[in-house]
């Protein structure tokens, strides 16, 4: 694609979108860029929705990807409230709801995920919401009023940190979770055990091991039956049961999917001139294969990544990958990616709260996560977990048994 002329058309104005855009224009391309979204907000980042925006504390302007302002005064075409129905990947050219159409030289699908349904008796209830858009949000928000009983279906990262938010205002929470605790799935039962510690110490209800069969309730959601026979009674429920990406749009116009839309390393599909990034993009890692991350820091970096790559600027997209998660006054930050390890090592206190675990597999560091300990890894550069992610990226050889030691520096492991 000449970097210069032509026209680039974004699908999905938000985290991936947005900074898609801006990298396009940083990187000084003069054609063409038009962020197409079905959502009404301009492109932000989600995190405060379950935390701080959520609690009334905060509202969503820090987290704007570029204010209001700078779209037009970038030349960047920002359209919102419009969907796009199809892709025509012969004439290059994308169908949006009402039959306009765009053509293109290079097309960015950055569509992310919408929230998994439960097909469960009662689902369609009055009472009963899901959280991704700031409408959803404003919803949970309204109901929530101090006093009020709700269940929290799900006890991943929306699950657990909804939990949270509502308890801190005032809202008496009920969670419910198939695993041994908050986040199981993700960061093992070790973990789960002191995040179940913290929820119940500010007086959640956990329900775990345990799974949601259906709602009752005449007009509203009134109670959550359980696979275990019990019956929660409640005012509301928040359903946190993860993402589906939407990959119907690239489906139907020939892009391979397969889990989320397949890219390689650069973020290009098997069509040309057709990219993904972000939640939506299943891509090829350098260090940890193919991977297809829910995370506002990927979601960042990818969409920058790959609007570089469609400039003809081939670097792999090589980012080592980091979340957080803010619950009460209790921060996770976890750096490198696995979603299954053969051995956990902690150094720290797990009884304290404050420590950081390793995961490996076949004898190599894959992931380090902190809690209330180790720095921001984005922000910290000589932080234990900054740190812990250099020897991730270097391979991972490192002897978990020094890892556990704190008598050893973690800085001179790097050597
Ligand atoms: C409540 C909440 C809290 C979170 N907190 C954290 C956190 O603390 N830390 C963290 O690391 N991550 C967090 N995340 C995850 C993070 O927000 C996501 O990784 C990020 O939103 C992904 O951005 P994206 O642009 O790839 O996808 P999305 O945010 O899903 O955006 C895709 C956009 O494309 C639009 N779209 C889809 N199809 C079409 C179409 N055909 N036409 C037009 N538009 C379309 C969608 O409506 C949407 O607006 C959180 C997510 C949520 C929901």
């Amino acid at each position: 694609m000449a970097k210069r002329t032509g026209s680039v058309v974004i699908v999905g104005a938000a985290m991936t979108g947005g900074n898609a855009a801006v990298a396009l224009r940083e990187e000084g391309y003069a054609g063409r860029v038009v962020l197409l979204g079905d959502e009404s907000a301009i492109p932000f980042g989600r995190p405060p929705l379950s935390k701080t925006y959520l609690m009334g504390r905060e509202d969503l302007k820090n987290w704007y990807v570029k204010p209001r302002d700078w779209y037009e005064a970038n030349d960047v075409e920002l359209m919102t409230g419009l969907r796009v129905e199809a892709i025509d990947i012969r004439a290059r050219e994308v169908t949006m709801s009402g039959g306009g159409t765009l053509n293109y030289d290079g097309l960015l699908l950055a569509t992310g995920g919408r929230n998994r349904r439960l097909p469960l008796h009662g689902a369609d209830l009055d009472g009963i919401y899901q959280l991704r858009t700031v409408g959803e949000c404003d919803a949970i928000k309204a109901a929530a009023a101090p006093g009020k009983r709700a269940v929290v279906v799900g006890l991943g990262f929306i699950g657990a940190e909804v939990t949270a938010s509502l308890t801190s205002v005032g809202v008496k929470v009920i969670a419910v979770g198939s695993g041994k605790g908050p986040l199981a799935s993700v960061l093992g039962d070790q973990v789960a055990a002191v995040m179940a510690a913290i929820h119940e110490e500010k007086g959640v209800e956990l329900v775990l091991g345990d799974q949601v069969t259906g709602f009752a309730g005449r007009d509203r959601v009134e109670a959550v039956m359980t696979r275990n026979g019990r019956r929660l009674k409640c005012d509301f429920v928040v359903i946190g049961a993860g993402i589906v990406p939407n990959v119907e749009l690239a489906r139907d116009a020939g892009v391979a999917v397969d889990d989320g839309i397949v890219v390689d390393a650069f973020g290009r599909t098997n069509v040309a001139a057709v990219f993904a990034g972000g939640d939506v993009a299943n891509h090829e890692h350098p260090l940890f294969g193919r991977v297809r991350v829910e995370h506002y820091n990927n979601a960042e970096k990818m969409g920058r990544a790959v609007a570089r790559t469609m400039l003809g600027r081939l670097e792999p997209y090589d980012y080592l990958h980091s979340f957080w998660s803010d619950q009460y006054d209790d921060k996770l930050e976890y750096v490198g990616f696995t979603r299954r390890w053969d051995r956990f090592v902690v150094r720290g206190s797990l009884e304290e709260r404050r420590f950081l675990g390793f995961y490996f597999s076949g004898g190599r560091l894959l992931a380090a996560l902190g809690l209330n300990r180790g720095g921001d890894p984005e922000l910290d550069e000589s932080g234990e977990l900054a740190v812990s992610g250099r020897v991730i990226a270097a391979g991972g050889r490192v002897d978990p048994a020094q890892l556990e030691d704190e008598r050893i520096d973690i800085r001179a492991m790097l050597m």
